[in-house]
């Protein structure tokens, strides 16, 4: 018999803590809403402390793109000591770079100053659906199967588990089925820069260098650049012989870059970003669970090359693996808008956007494929209200990964910095209409624009 787990209903229910869900919550919390967030894991933050870059919180010009709760969740790793200063990598993108175990008390202190209720361990497996509204949300944890009630919901679960299951259409990977790699983000400590740097400015045809359209110059002028610049970003590339030779000796898995950023300039430590796994479905629990040993195994490996192979890494340790597999890619929620890849490579501009994206069009593909496509001018473009609000739903939003978007447009969207803007737009949007009990399609996206402005989200002035 399934149960309310707390007193009184919510205003606004946010199921998935990563960067979307994390924004979500505060957004609404903070606008006046009683809020729950709900996660099916251990701790709040998602991708956000697996040891990724924070990508589109500048764009390629180096302009700020990403304002409002982002932007406290960089400052606050930075005033804890757990912030890699933007840089240019010298290849086409501004990144941020924090130590995901800072970012881990970054947004359980900002979750709780906002007074958000945070259900973790909790898994959201049915909803009920009255008239095209959601009415609640069952729950399955330790203290049973529950049910969360709330006047307005926002699935960041990533997959669109919530919209899924309340009848929204959705689709997912590309026309005959692929989906993006999943891969499992592992850490090294105690790397020494100075060596793989030079080894960089020694065989710089071996790393992806000097893409930017906008600043053309020569991969040796990048990597010296880069050499300068000191910090240990390096994308060796999957196709070039350093590492295809890797590949075909059988000392790597086949893969399309082998990254290394940098997360703590204390401990030495960068996160390795390569291992892969392609076309699988990673809304199947069994087919996740089978990648997991896989995964591990290229980990290892790669761990193994990097110590051998890779100078600065000769007396590094392995560190650790994220808290779970990464995920690139599995529903997008069909919405009122659905954004294209047009919009992102041309950098659209709109009346009615509610945060900027400002990635390259990135698309893994299996192996080493890997397409990618810069923004015009290096520039970013806006995420329309409607690509937030699925089809069929009356009080649903949807934010981050699983966003309304063609799976081009999905390429470029799904990084954090564009999944936080849009997950503190649903947050605010719902507690506005949670407030004055205005309906999601009645809502004014110029009074919605007006609010994230005051409140620091970046919505116009750049390029
Ligand atoms: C390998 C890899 C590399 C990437 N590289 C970068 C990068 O360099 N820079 C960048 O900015 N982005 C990068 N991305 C993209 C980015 O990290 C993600 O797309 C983004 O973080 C997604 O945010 P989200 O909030 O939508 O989802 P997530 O961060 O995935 O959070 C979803 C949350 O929902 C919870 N959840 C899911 N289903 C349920 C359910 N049914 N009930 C309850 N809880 C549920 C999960 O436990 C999770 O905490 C990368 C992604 C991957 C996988």
């Amino acid at each position: 018999m399934a149960r309310a787990i707390r007193s009184l209903p919510y205003d606004v229910a946010v199921i998935g803590g990563g960067s979307a869900g994390v924004a979500a919550a505060v957004a609404a919390a903070r606008n006046g809403a009683r809020t729950v967030l709900v996660d099916a894991g251990p701790m709040a933050g998602g991708e956000l402390v697996s040891g990724l870059p924070l990508n589109a919180v500048l764009n390629a010009r180096g302009e700020w793109v990403a304002g409002g709760i982002c932007r406290e969740l960089v400052e606050a790793c930075r005033a804890m000591g757990g912030l890699v200063e933007p840089y240019f990598d010298w290849r086409s993108l501004w990144l941020v770079c924090v130590d995901p175990e800072i970012m881990k008390i970054a947004v359980a202190r900002l979750l709780r100053e906002a007074g958000v209720d945070l259900l973790l361990y909790s898994f959201a497996e049915d909803v009920v659906v009255e008239d095209g509204r959601v009415t609640g949300v069952f729950v399955l944890n330790k203290n049973g199967r529950s049910l969360i009630e709330a006047d307005l919901f926002v699935d960041c679960s990533g997959d669109g588990d919530i919209a899924a299951m309340a009848g929204a259409p959705w689709e997912k990977g590309g026309e005959k089925g692929e989906l993006q790699p999943v891969t499992l983000i592992f850490r090294m400590m105690g790397v020494e820069t100075e060596p793989l740097l030079d080894f960089v400015r020694r065989h710089p045809e071996n790393v992806g260098l000097g893409e930017c359209l906008l600043e053309p110059r020569s991969k040796a002028d990048c990597a010296e650049a880069l050499y300068r610049q000191g910090v240990p970003s390096v994308f060796f590339d999957g196709k070039a012989p350093f590492v295809a030779k890797a590949i075909e000796r059988g000392e790597l898995h086949p893969c399309g870059i082998l990254a290394v950023c940098p997360l703590s300039t204390q401990r030495r430590e960068v996160s390795l970003n390569t291992t892969r796994i392609a076309n699988l479905d990673a809304t199947r629990t069994d087919a996740l669970s089978d990648a997991l040993p896989k995964l591990l195994d290229q980990v290892w490996t790669c761990a193994d090359f990097l110590v051998k192979r890779v100078p600065g890494f000769e007396k590094a340790a392995f560190s650790g693996v994220a808290p779970r597999i990464g995920i690139r890619e599995t529903r997008r929620i069909m919405g009122e808008y659905v954004l294209t890849g047009a919009d992102v490579l041309a950098g659209r501009k709109r009346a009615d956007g509610i945060c900027k994206g400002a990635h390259e069009l990135d698309v893994h593909g299996a192996g080493s494929a890997h397409r990618r496509e810069m923004i015009a001018e290096g520039g970013s473009y806006d995420v329309p209200f409607g690509c937030l609000l699925p089809k069929r739903t009356a009080n649903l939003l949807v934010a981050g990964r699983c966003l309304s978007a063609t799976r081009e447009a999905h390429g470029s969207a799904r990084v954090m910095g564009t999944c936080m803007g849009m997950g503190e737009a649903a947050g605010t949007a719902a507690a506005i209409c949670a407030a004055d009990g205005t309906s999601l399609r009645q809502l004014s996206v110029p009074a919605l624009r007006e609010r994230l402005a005051a409140q620091g989200a970046i919505l116009e002035g750049t390029h």
